[in-house]
């Protein structure tokens, strides 16, 4: 039996946008020495909007383009997909079909059209340098036909409005913020910069995971928040994992707090109600 105190505070929490699936979390959350956040879709709405199309050889036009990256986006849940299939839509560019489409967890998506291979992945996974001028603070993803990068796509997203005061309020209550991205060094940079955090930048899934288990290493409590199939390895490890309401199933899953109006201000909240608990607990 779940005992009085940590019912009474957990349908508390649901009425602030939290749902606490594990009653321990209030009381480790308390010890808590480090939170380790995710960028897209976590402190950032993960509402992308395409800054621009680049060309990178002459072998497709730009509509080309667009119709083969809302094509292969036909296949991923990322918050970018989105954001280039609505994009191609405005102008009315008919996505191209793909016959098979698969999701690299954390670098994008790659499939089989027209007898030739794609994948639309970050700076990261593409290793290679590009030579085009990326705008300040955009996310980039790269479009290979074949192992050939073809074309690019510079996309911007918005902080959530309370990202900031939360990162204040950690800071407040002694809870060292770090945001871990598989963005690009450029784009979490400029979002760091303006919150005011620590950062890692292009970091895959297994990038995010060692990171926890190096902070548990060192013997600190970590607080884990994510909302991507590549948070979930984790948001399992982490002492507590809070995922985003509107983040993936696998995210929730791995989670023992949903921030059910994926609102990052309603950790400030958790935070309070994780004092107030263990303090009548004790
Ligand atoms: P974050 O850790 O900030 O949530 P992700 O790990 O989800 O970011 O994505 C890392 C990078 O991989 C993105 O910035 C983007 O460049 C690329 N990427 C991932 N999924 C897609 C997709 N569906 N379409 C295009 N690019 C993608
Ligand atoms: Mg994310």
């Amino acid at each position: 039996a779940i005992p009085l105190v940590t019912a009474r505070s957990t349908s508390l929490g649901a009425s602030r946008g939290l749902l606490v699936k594990d009653r321990y979390a209030l009381e480790l959350t308390t010890n808590a020495d480090v939170m380790v956040l995710d960028k897209t879709g976590t402190l950032t709405t993960g509402e992308f909007k395409v800054l621009d199309v680049e060309l990178l050889n002459d072998k497709y036009t730009k509509d080309e383009i667009v119709a083969l990256l809302s094509g292969i986006e036909g296949g991923s849940s990322h918050p970018i997909a989105q954001s280039i299939i609505s994009y191609a839509e405005q102008q009315e560019i008919r996505p191209v079909s793909f016959d098979s489409i698969d999701v690299i967890s954390g670098a994008g998506v790659e499939g089989q059209a027209n007898g030739h291979r794609y994948q639309l992945i970050s700076q990261k996974a593409y290793e290679r340098n590009l030579d085009m001028d990326i705008p300040k603070g955009a996310t980039l993803s790269v479009l290979v036909e074949n192992d050939e990068a073809i074309g690019a796509v510079a996309l911007g997203d918005e902080l959530k409005p309370t990202s900031k005061a939360l990162i204040q309020a950690l800071k407040k209550n002694k809870i060292q913020p770090i945001m871990a991205t598989g963005d690009n060094e450029q784009a979490a940079q400029g979002t760091a910069e303006i919150l005011g955090i620590d950062y890692l930048a292009n970091q895959s899934p297994q990038d995010k995971y060692e990171l926890v288990e190096k902070l548990k290493a060192e013997e600190k409590k970590v607080i884990m928040v994510g909302d991507g199939v590549n948070d979930a390895p984790s948001l399992a490890l982490a002492d507590v994992g809070i995922a985003v309401g509107a983040g993936t199933q696998v995210a929730l899953d791995s989670a023992d707090v949903i921030l059910t109006q994926s609102d990052p201000g309603d950790i400030e909240s958790f935070i309070e109600l994780a004092q107030k608990t263990t303090r009548k607990m004790k």
